[in-house]
């Protein structure tokens, strides 16, 4: 039994997440192209009135209620694109979470490698559409960009109101559009937590692993449920599930009574240190 699991588990799971950095920085770009074709459209109407007041023009030849029509099939079309993107990245996390964990068992147990290993469709689909609190990854898209939706048509329309420059409304837009970017980040960055932790877990599965370990990582940032979890042992399929809260970055490992784990990776310093728990590790610090 090779002792180096957890390390080598740790390793995937950063390489991973860092696979798809320039797919999700994509999907920033497409909320930002998206950002300037709103303020295109509403530029677009600006130029079009000679009045002071902008209020009573906009709602004049039905001015107001085509601006929104266009608005809202545009975030339409953006919303499908963004569900699209997000598909594909949680795929890839699904296939290579299960490749690499299978990888890294097989290592440590010195199990010749399977070749071309190959996760099927059906398992990827329930691996990505898994439900948390009853949705799945793309209803909750779908509502934050419903959300979006509303948010922009409101603060267009207080906007118009209240006869902003344009300068003033692009910025209104652009704040509007930066939450959800946020919260579009913030999705993504979890439900891949999420699936890298069920293509584990269906590698465990398969591979018959009776006890899992939970490693949290050795730094500041790590949250208190995962301090206070770091470094316990479960009977497989009865650990809490993963991702613990937004921005998790904990993960399982496989864990054999007859192995002792030797090191760990400090997060702080990055160099490897003796296997402590994080309890343990912050009383030295
Ligand atoms: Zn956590």
């Amino acid at each position: 039994m090779n002792k180096k699991i957890l390390e080598d588990i740790l390793r995937e799971y950063k390489d991973v997440l860092l696979l798809t950095e320039d797919e999700i920085s994509k999907i920033l770009d497409a909320y930002d192209k998206q950002n300037e074709e709103i303020i295109d459209i509403v530029n677009k109407l600006y130029n079009s009135i000679d009045n002071e007041n902008i209020w009573q023009e906009v709602n004049k030849y039905g001015r107001l209620k085509k601006l929104e029509k266009e608005l809202k099939s545009g975030l339409l079309k953006f919303s499908k694109l963004d569900i699209t993107m997000t598909t594909a990245i949680l795929k890839k996390i699904a296939n290579e979470a299960y490749a690499r964990n299978v990888f890294v068992l097989e290592k440590n147990l010195f199990i010749k490698p399977t070749k071309n290993i190959k996760l099927p469709n059906k398992i990827i689909n329930e691996i990505l559409n898994y439900n948390v609190e009853g949705l799945n990854f793309s209803e909750r898209i779908w509502f934050n960009n419903v959300k979006l939706q509303q948010n922009m048509v409101g603060t267009i329309r207080n906007g118009l109101q209240n006869g902003y420059s344009i300068d003033r409304m692009a910025k209104s837009i652009k704040d509007t559009m930066q939450i959800s970017k946020n919260n579009a980040m913030r999705l993504i960055r979890t439900e891949s937590a999420g699936v890298w932790y069920r293509g584990q877990k269906q590698v465990y599965k398969d591979h018959k692993i009776k006890k899992l370990v939970l490693i949290a990582t050795l730094d500041s940032r790590t949250s208190n449920i995962c301090r206070e979890r770091d470094g316990k042992v479960y009977i497989a399929g009865e650990e809490p599930a993963l991702p613990f809260h937004p921005n998790c970055r904990s993960t399982y490992a496989a864990y054999f009574e007859n192995q002792q784990i030797k090191s760990r990776l400090d997060n702080q310093t990055k160099q490897k240190i003796k296997y402590t728990t994080y309890k343990e590790w912050i009383k030295q610090k």
